[in-house]
């Protein structure tokens, strides 16, 4: 049978259904659904995804699909008795965008299409209503030629303006018939002015053809490119195109149009939340044109159709088991379903909505963790304004709470200031009369974001939602004059009558009351960290007691482990409090910068050189004493002897400064992990990182010579000497990891001497220490064994002395490609593994992470990254080697113990990857810790679920 790529929808009876999101898009599916669920929506069909991909290849859709698309319009002609062009019963529809994945705002729908000179008078007989008829027809017009014909919008809008002013009104709704007809014209007008003399095409075929390709072309706008980077989508097929007989909410007074949601998508609540437009169409709404009204408002005015709207609502609600984001129209009082969807909400509303769902049996406990996106709990740890302060700061303004934060920082009027200011360091708030898809970067590049006007579901505040900044929207006391670059705030009774602010003046808005104050309010960390930091006990804070509830039902049924990167014990008892069951990398070097311990550090350092130097010295001498005037090498020798021996103890002093140090640091970090697995990774950095600035010294060295210190010139030049003798010309590749511990053999000593002896002290308390010793950057199977004889040896000779043993495991790192390749040698030698993804993708992919910032932006903006493989896992490459690496250590070792330790144990696509290998465990950053275990909770349903559909759909017997 031939592919279908077309599928109608009508009468209550769809050819599609909602699982068919692939080929019909989100959008498509919903109306697909809704329709054979039986609710009120108009008829009309979906051409799939998979026409968008024809159309990308060959720039036209082809005989048959257009064959299939006559005939679904016939059949949609048929079922409305009303025809495409017809001079008596025109057929009018939208055509509308619908990909995969929601993308709000990013691509264009086109309403009132079927419209010309001579429909426009049968509509006009046909209701009745000649304004209705004509201001139909000017929206058709405008939109057309702005996604079609790409005719500049604002030159209608200014027309429009210019009309109203004329005639003294403030709003569209009160233009007359007469007003609107001439607008028409004048609409025309501009578009041959702006097309080279191109008539408005008068013919709805050419119309419907234009508007679905245009659509089919707006896949790839820049907004749309932008949007899918920015969200991740990668595996999109293209949009859909659904065409959809029109319903009209702008007939009059009992005649409207609106969006809600089921509950509350910024706090989760359990609420009817929305708002509406009387005598209004499609756009209206979020356009933020007029300001609509709540939801609730609707009951009054027309409550028949509230009751109705809220039966259907909660029916999608509990069919989809989602919070639903709906648009509708009413009709002369008869209500019609035109969109539903998951509805998209903050981190703190997913958790409640979790958790109220659970107990309304709506969902189960495992099931409510598939409605969580884990990268929103981050928001849970985002900064409050502190609540003191706050006080402090008078209220100048207030609007509409649509995203919930603290956001401060300087005034900016266009999201391309937003950008320059961002990217020369500054924090922003981008205030606006209202945002648009165009302001995307800007509102990125910004803190939150303030809008004059619009309501709950405009465009600053839904993407406000999505990107996790606060927002406050439709504050109408604000003035923006951009030319002037000034800020008029009015009507503030407890300041002043006016203020006005230039741009770049501090401003801070909080996203949770709605309210703007002057100046930067300091923010507090949020509820949830309180907790966890012990400054706010847990049964005061609701959302820290839901976000608990939803981690534990994630522990239920995940199957990786999840621990915390941390160095310091403060960080681990942040872990711990966030459910991490052990540490799975200390870098011991981050204690080693500490101000009390680098002077021995560099003491270590330049001793171990110099001392070096001698032995190279001694060396040399030695050859040359075989030959020639043994007496008088011999006295060079003992000097090159003498020389060595110095410094040599003075590198070993250095170390025996260090040890007590480190022993603290390390039984530190046991005594808030006790009973759980500590790994702590041997110094690992090239040891000129902790050397002093050679640039400094320079300068240093040039006073000490005009202020003629001659001593101290002399030391200047020789540790400069010694830091030059260290550079590296690719440090990343150099003297560093194990190559360290190789030829340093007493640091590696000294490290696993700490962490035997901080072990024992925190079991002489009753603790209980796990130390897992981690090698860095082995590369070859000899390194690890010698590495492990010395940490055996020392081990034991601790114990001995303690007389006391701690158990305790020896394990390496892989980040490099070699490691990965030879797993199977070197697990001979190691307990466990553990990944360093951070290191492995900068060695796989031979790029600098810290370098490669501008490499990266500028590939994915050619496409030639999708992602940022700092940020995701590269699962063909890295992930490749990770895999491999795994199965070549287990085949070895069976039960070897491996994780991951780089970034990307804390991002959900990763930990995702790593549960799908059979990794035991991912390390990540405290703070990510709980967005690890929803992940790791997550992958182990998906499978779970793939499992069961997998024994569903084979055969019997
Ligand atoms: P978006 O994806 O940007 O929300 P939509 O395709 O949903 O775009 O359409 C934009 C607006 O037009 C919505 O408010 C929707 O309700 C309205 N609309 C779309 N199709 C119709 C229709 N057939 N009749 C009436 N209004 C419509
Ligand atoms: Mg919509
Ligand atoms: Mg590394």
């Amino acid at each position: 049978m031939a592919q279908q790529y077309v599928y109608s929808f009508g009468g209550g009876a769809a050819e599609g259904t909602g699982a068919m999101k692939d080929t019909l898009g989100g959008k498509g599916a919903g109306l697909a659904e809704m329709t054979a669920a039986g609710l009120p929506v108009p008829p009309g069909f979906t051409i799939s995804t998979a026409a968008c991909t024809v159309y990308e290849r060959e720039q036209r859709l082809g005989d048959e699909i257009e064959a299939e698309v006559e005939k679904a319009l016939l059949k949609l002609e048929n079922l409305q008795n009303e025809r495409l062009g017809d001079e008596e019963r025109p057929l009018l529809v939208s055509v509308r965008s619908g990909a995969k994945f929601s993308m709000p705002g990013m691509m264009d729908t086109i309403l009132n299409l079927g419209l010309n000179d001579k429909t426009v008078m049968a509509l006009m007989r046909r209701t009745g209503n000649e304004r209705f008829a004509w201001d139909s027809y000017r929206r058709f017009i405008q939109m057309f030629s702005d996604v079609v014909l790409k005719v500049d919008k604002h030159l209608f809008e200014q027309r429009l303006a210019a009309c109203k002013k004329s005639r003294n009104v403030a709003e569209d709704t009160a233009l007359s018939a007469d007003d609107l007809r001439e607008l028409v014209e004048d609409f025309k007008r501009i578009v041959s002015d702006n097309t080279g003399g191109r008539p408005f095409p008068q013919d709805p075929r050419e119309q419907l053809r234009e508007a679905r390709d245009a659509v089919f072309r707006s896949w790839n706008n820049e907004r749309a490119v932008h949007y899918r980077r920015m969200n991740n989508i990668t595996s999109a097929l293209g949009t859909a195109v659904n065409v959809q007989s029109m319903v009209f909410g702008n007939m009059g007074e009992t005649s409207g149009t609106g969006v809600g949601f089921t509950r509350n998508p910024a706090t989760g609540e359990r609420e009817f939340y929305g708002e509406f437009l009387i005598n209004a169409q499609g756009e209206d709404v979020v356009a933020g044109i007029r300001t609509p009204l709540p939801l609730h408002r609707l009951r009054e005015a027309l409550p028949d159709v509230y009751d109705q709207l809220k039966t259907i609502t909660n029916r999608l609600e509990k069919h989809y088991r989602d919070v639903q984001d709906f648009e509708f129209t009413i009709q002369e009082g008869k209500l019609f379903m035109l969109q539903t969807r998951s509805g998209k909400r903050t981190g703190l509303a997913a958790v409640r909505i979790a958790c109220e769902m659970v107990d309304e049996g709506i969902l189960s406990a495992h099931e409510s963790l598939t409605k969580i996106d884990p990268a929103l709990l981050d928001q849970l740890l985002h900064p409050m304004f502190d609540p003191a302060e706050r006080m402090k700061f008078p209220v100048v303004a207030s609007g509409l709470p649509s995203s919930p934060g603290a956001a401060t920082g300087s005034i900016v009027f266009t999201a391309a200031k937003a950008v320059e200011q961002a990217r020369k360091g500054s924090r922003v708030v981008l205030v606006r009369e209202e945002t648009t898809p165009d302001d995307i970067a800007g509102m990125e590049a910004a803190q939150g974001f303030l809008t004059a006007r619009g309501g709950q579901t405009s465009h600053a505040a839904v993407v406000g939602r999505q990107m996790g900044k606060p927002a406050v929207v439709g504050c109408a006391a604000l003035h923006i004059d951009e030319e002037a670059g000034t800020l008029t705030i009015t009507g503030i009774s407890s300041v002043a009558e006016t203020i006005v602010v230039r741009e770049g003046a501090e401003l801070s808005i909080d996203g949770t009351t709605g309210e703007v104050m002057m100046g930067l309010v300091p923010t507090s960390d949020s509820e949830v960290l309180r907790v966890v930091q012990g400054e706010m006990p847990a049964e005061d804070s609701d959302v820290y007691r839901m976000l608990q509830r939803v981690l534990a039902w994630a522990d239920e049924v995940k199957r990786l482990g999840v621990r915390a990167n941390a160095d310091i014990p403060r960080d681990a008892r942040v872990a711990r409090a966030f459910g991490a069951r052990g540490i799975g990398l200390c870098r011991t070097e981050h204690m080693f910068f500490a101000a009390d311990r680098l002077p021995f550090v560099q003491r270590m350092i330049v001793a171990a050189a110099k001392g070096r130097e001698g032995i190279v010295r001694i060396g040399e001498l030695e050859k040359r004493a075989d030959r020639s005037h043994v007496d008088a090498v011999s006295a060079e020798v003992s000097a090159a002897h003498k020389h060595y021996d110095e410094h040599i103890e003075s590198y070993l002093g250095a170390l025996r400064a260090l040890l007590p140090m480190q022993r603290a640091d390390f039984a530190g970090l046991f005594r808030e992990m006790t009973g759980l697995p500590v790994t702590i990774r041997l110094l690992d950095p090239p040891l000129h990182e902790f050397l002093p600035n050679r640039d400094n010294l320079a300068d240093q060295l040039r006073d000490a010579r005009a202020d003629g210190r001659y001593r101290w010139v002399e030391e200047l030049e020789a540790l400069l000497r010694h830091i030059d003798g260290l550079a590296e010309i690719n440090p990343m590749l150099g003297h560093r990891g194990v190559r360290l511990g190789i030829t340093y053999p007493e640091i590696t000593e000294m490290q696993v001497r700490a962490i035997c002896e901080a072990a024992c002290d925190v079991a002489d308390e009753g603790l209980e220490a796990k130390p897992e010793i981690m090698v860095p950057l082995v590369g070859t199977t000899n390194e690890l064994a010698l590495q492990r004889q010395l940490i055996e040896r020392t081990a034991r000779a601790v114990f001995d002395e303690r007389g006391r043993e701690v158990e305790y495991s020896i394990g390496t790192m892989i980040e490099l490609p070699r490691a990965a390749l030879v797993a199977g040698q070197i697990a001979e030698h190691a307990d466990f593994f553990s990944f360093g993804t951070n290191d492995l993708t900068q060695t796989t992919y031979g790029l600098s992470r810290d370098d490669a910032g501008t490499i990266i932006t500028a590939y994915q903006r050619l496409g030639v990254y999708e992602q940022d493989p700092f940020v995701v896992l590269d699962r063909e490459g890295v992930g490749q080697l990770v895999e491999m690496g795994t199965q070549r250590g287990r085949a070895t070792r069976p039960g070897l113990k491996v994780g991951i330790c780089g970034e990307h144990g804390g991002e959900p696509s990763s930990v995702e990857f790593c549960h799908s290998i059979n990794l035991d465990y991912v390390s990540c950053s405290p703070y990510r810790v709980p967005i690890a275990r929803l992940a790791a909770a997550r992958a182990a349903l998906a499978e779970r679920e793939r499992d069961l559909s997998k024994d569903s759909s084979q055969p019997e017997g």
